[in-house]
């Protein structure tokens, strides 16, 4: 009992109610109907037997003409039962038209009940008592038998009961008897409970049959399931071997790396090193793994990581370039060292590891540090004779020291060009080391650039008469004023004008004009000399950068001008450039901001 009642009380079982639930509907029933038809072979083949033996009882009473015509019937039912049963059998839309296919069989139903009905009705008054009692046994028999038969649904039950009880509660209500009149109002009765009992059945196959369903769902779900975790596993494991390749593949590099690479903890403690970082500190990995790496490696007087600077390193976790550090080697040689610390963090933020990269920088400390002594040997023990040289030269030259024979005259203006070159030369070196080693100074102003322009073409007026070129100015902007250093301006100025008129051609001209759009002022140095050629214009404001070095030898200059006058407009938020010009000959630019106190006049 216990089973069925959990089965059919859905109030028992919650989680039975919401899987049962889950089942899809027409499913359960076309499960339903295809139960009632697989049954019909059994019911056909009983109610046939049931009717034979029947009609051999009943013919000997009075009506032999009624009885074979029932038997017909019988055989007509049956005939068509079993069609119905085979072309159900046949059908391809019994899963889609199960609904279609249950209202066949309560037809048929009601048909077989109505034809036992139609006994009872017929052949009950016309017999003697015990083939009364035989039939009345034999409708009984039919009624109970038809319950498990359709009891999977149970309105067809009721059809097929109905079909055979109600014409014979008629007859034995109208029969005259006190005892059939009492047992016709039995009837009903039995019948409202058989078919009570068919609808607990078909309660009882209902959930079932979702029963079922939804545990074929789940089964269904779970094979599902099972196949992607087994293609997630395989991912997984896919990955799992792409990491470690990944892995084995970054271990090969910090192997192979001319760069030593460290792998510390969050306290600096020492993980792992390659081989590089062996070379570099003198002690093999098993000497240093699990030691400090900032009392180890640094120079104690080195505070670059000390307690502090370590410490909010790794608070803040994010990657770290430290400035030329002192280390000491394992044999006590001091090196000093560029680190960059990059931190391993995980998704969440959490600090894994600290990869540290080791640049052994003492060579090029060396190195800078003797460019520096170079400089300044320039700088003081070069540039400051030969100052003194041309200054004498010049004394010479210029004729109040009286006359000189023409040949000696010859040799020290040579003397003096080439000094001048020289002092060029020194001055421009030191230029550009200052410019980009940062020492470099500007000390801006505001300035009449119309007035600072024509000052450039007077002080470059004997250079480019030497080369037979006219320097002129068309255009001014008087009054517009920028803010720039006078001296570097200046010094701009004078070497794209000495620029063009080198390399302009005898009896030329070196024009300038000056324009101004919005907020820039723009300055145009143009000639009509040689131009540039193609293959040098991405270098020329490169350091010693000449397109044609023995032309330049033969003109003079360094082929630093340019790059230092990149630097200076640059540092002075400007612009420079230079095109090709119409016509032939080059044209060199540069642009600057206007001073805001131009800017304010003009308004
Ligand atoms: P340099 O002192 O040699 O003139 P610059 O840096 O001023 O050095 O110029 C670099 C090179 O650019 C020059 O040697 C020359 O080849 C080329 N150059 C510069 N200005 C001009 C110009 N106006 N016309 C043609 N070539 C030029």
């Amino acid at each position: 009992m216990t089973p069925i009642d959990s089965a059919t009380n859905p109030h028992k079982a919650s989680a039975g109610i919401s899987l049962a639930d889950s089942a899809d509907p027409r499913r359960v029933l076309a499960d339903r109907v295809e139960q009632i038809y697989s049954q019909m072979p059994i019911g056909i083949a009983g109610s046939f037997v049931i009717s034979v033996v029947a009609a051999i009882e009943l013919r000997q009473g009075r009506f032999v003409e009624i009885v074979i015509f029932w038997a017909g019937l019988v055989v007509l039912l049956t005939a068509a039962t079993l069609g119905l049963y085979w072309s159900y059998r046949r059908s391809t839309t019994k899963a889609s038209e199960a609904a279609q296919w249950l209202r066949w069989l309560a037809i048929s139903a009601l048909a077989t009940g109505a034809t036992w009905g139609f006994a009872a009705a017929v052949f009950f008054p016309s017999h003697a008592d015990e083939q009364q009692v035989f039939l009345a046994f034999l409708l009984a028999g039919v009624v109970a038998g038809g319950v498990p038969m359709y009891a999977v649904s149970w309105p067809v039950y009721a059809l097929y009961a109905a079909g055979i009880i109600f014409p014979f509660t008629y007859v034995l209500a109208t029969f005259g008897n006190k005892l059939f009149a009492e047992i016709a109002l039995l009837i009903p009765a039995f019948y409202a409970l058989n078919v009570a009992i068919a609808y607990r059945l078909n309660q009882v196959f209902d959930s079932g049959y979702r029963l079922r369903h939804a545990y074929g769902k789940l089964t269904e779900d779970y094979t599902a399931l099972n196949q992607r975790v087994e293609q997630q596993l395989d991912e997984l494991l896919q990955a799992q071997r792409e990491v470690e390749a990944s892995g084995r593949k970054l271990a090969l590099f910090a192997e192979r790396s001319p760069i030593a690479v460290l792998q510390m903890d969050h306290n600096a403690t020492i993980l792992e090193l390659n081989p590089a970082a062996e070379n570099l500190f003198g002690y093999a990995a098993v000497e240093l793994v699990g030691r400090n790496a900032i009392r180890t490696l640094f120079s104690s007087a080195n505070p670059v990581l000390g307690g502090a600077a370590w410490q909010s390193f790794i608070e803040t976790a994010k990657p770290l370039s430290l400035p030329p550090a002192g280390c000491v080697r394992r044999d006590g040689i001091e090196v000093s060292c560029e680190f960059t610390l990059t931190p391993l963090v995980n998704e969440d933020g959490d600090l894994l590891s600290v990869i540290a990269q080791v640049r052994d920088v003492t060579q090029v400390l060396e190195a800078d540090r003797l460019k520096k002594e170079f400089t300044s040997t320039l700088s003081h023990e070069l540039r400051t004779p030969l100052t003194s040289i041309i200054g004498s030269l010049q004394l010479v030259n210029s004729g109040v020291m009286g006359e000189m024979d023409k040949d000696i005259v010859e040799l020290t203006e040579v003397a003096e060009r080439n000094a001048q070159r020289l002092l060029d030369l020194i001055n421009d070196i030191l230029d550009i080391e200052k410019i980009e080693s940062g020492k470099f100074v500007l000390f801006p102003e505001d300035i009449e650039l119309d007035t600072l322009v024509r000052e450039s073409l007077l002080l470059n007026r004997s250079f480019a008469d030497r080369f037979k070129v006219r320097l002129e100015a068309s255009g001014g902007l008087p009054g517009l004023e920028v803010k720039a250093d006078r001296k570097r301006l200046l010094q701009v100025l004078t070497n794209l004008l000495s620029n063009a008129a080198k390399f302009s051609n005898e009896g030329g001209a070196v024009e300038v004009f000056m324009s101004v759009t919005d907020a820039m002022v723009r300055v145009d140095i143009a000639d009509r000399g040689t131009g540039i050629p193609e293959n040098f214009r991405d270098r020329i404001f490169g350091r010693f950068a000449q397109a044609d070095s023995a032309l330049t030898r033969q003109k003079g200059g360094t082929g630093l001008g340019l790059a230092i006058c990149k630097r200076l407009i640059e540092a002075m938020n400007g612009r420079i450039g230079f095109e090709d010009r119409e016509g032939g000959g080059t044209l060199f630019y540069f642009e600057m901001p206007v001073a805001k106190a131009f800017a304010q006049a003009d308004k």
